[in-house]
């Protein structure tokens, strides 16, 4: 089969698309015939890890497509099944494995190319705002990059679960709008005003209850300004940086703020189930009833997968990037 993988870590010219064995799935795992994978910003990491050593992965983390075969004893997922899901070992290519256990039956109003649009950034999103945010009924909110994959999955969950007051950041008139839309009630272009005296302004002091950030080290002291008594600010990315220089740990004392950090590729496989289980219950029926919905930016084929790459690297994407496989 043909899959993506590097020739060494480095920038998009080391993508090499290359010929690879079919995988064999082991008990408990499907193989899939992928028709789209999502693109992540922890594909364009993995490309650039420089302490990865040979055989380098196939990358990609999440894929859809048709179940060819079936190694659980679960006969919803018999082939012809059409599903979606984080894989095991590599998602571009033409096939998968996807663990039963964490496989997604895609509803009958969803396509294969809407499906491929959901796991990574849907997961991620209810596992930070719900199991590690604990966001309630009609708590605020700070998403910072809005009109990411993970933010417009939040944005939809955080309204229709929790009716939550949704403040979100972003980097441009176009990203704030499409957000409002989605059901955010507060936009804040952070290139042009200082967000947390936005916050604190319109919140009448109060500021936010959950911080889905994404941002890191450059947001630090903002976010602390930010957040309300008693917040949880849950760390999902770093793209303004790793290194705080000063923290004062007062403030997060006065405040009792929560602090967690997460990924969730290196998860257990059982976390990862779990995790799939709430969402098949919790909001997999919001997709049906057409209420929350995948957001695509754009699809490239297989073979212009590094325009894809050049796409997110560039931060021009409202929702998400795919490839077309299939
Ligand atoms: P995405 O769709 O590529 O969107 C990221 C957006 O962030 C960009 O389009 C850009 O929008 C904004 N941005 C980029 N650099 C920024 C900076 N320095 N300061 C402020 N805003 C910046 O991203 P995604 O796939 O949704 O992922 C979002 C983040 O979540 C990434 O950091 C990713 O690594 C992380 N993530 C973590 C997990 C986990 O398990 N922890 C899982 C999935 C994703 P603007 O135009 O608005 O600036």
């Amino acid at each position: 089969m043909k899959a993506w993988t590097i020739k060494e870590p480095g920038n998009r010219s080391k993508l090499t698309l290359t010929d690879k064995e079919i995988p064999k799935p082991k008990n408990e795992e499907l193989l899939i015939e992928v028709h789209y994978a999502g693109i992540n910003r922890l594909d364009i990491e993995t490309r650039e890890n420089t302490s990865l050593t040979k055989p380098y992965p196939i990358l990609g983390v999440e894929v859809s497509g048709i179940v060819k075969e079936n190694n659980s004893n679960n006969k919803a997922l018999n082939p012809g099944t059409w599903v979606t899901g984080l894989v095991k070992n590599g998602g571009y290519a033409e096939y998968a494995i996807i663990p039963a256990s964490r496989a997604i039956v895609l509803s009958k109003n969803l396509t294969l190319r809407e499906g491929a649009a959901i796991p990574e950034v849907f997961l991620t999103a209810y596992q930070t705002m719900y199991w590690l945010g604990d966001l309630k009924k009609e708590e605020t909110i700070l998403i910072h990059a809005g009109a990411s994959g993970v933010g417009t999955a939040a944005i939809q969950m955080a309204k229709k679960l929790s009716n939550a007051k949704i403040i979100v950041t972003a980097g441009s008139q176009e990203k704030l709008d499409f957000c409002r839309q989605l059901g955010a009630d507060i936009t804040i272009n952070y290139k042009q005003e200082k967000f947390d005296e936005v916050i604190l302004q319109k919140t009448g002091n109060y500021g936010v209850d959950v911080i889905l950030d994404f941002i890191g080290a450059n947001y630090w002291q903002k976010n602390m300004n930010s957040a309300a008594v008693n917040a949880r600010w849950i760390l999902i990315g770093l793209l303004g940086g790793a290194k705080v220089e000063h923290i004062n740990l007062n403030e997060f004392l006065a405040k009792c703020i929560s602090l967690k950090g997460t990924l969730l590729t290196p998860r257990s496989d059982e976390y990862k189930a779990d995790l799939v289980s709430a969402f098949q219950k919790n909001v997999i029926p919001y997709f049906a009833s057409g209420e929350i919905k995948p957001i695509i930016h754009d699809v490239f084929s297989f073979e212009d997968l590094p325009k894809a790459h050049k796409a997110m690297e560039d931060n021009e994407n409202v929702g998400r990037l795919l490839v077309n496989i299939k």
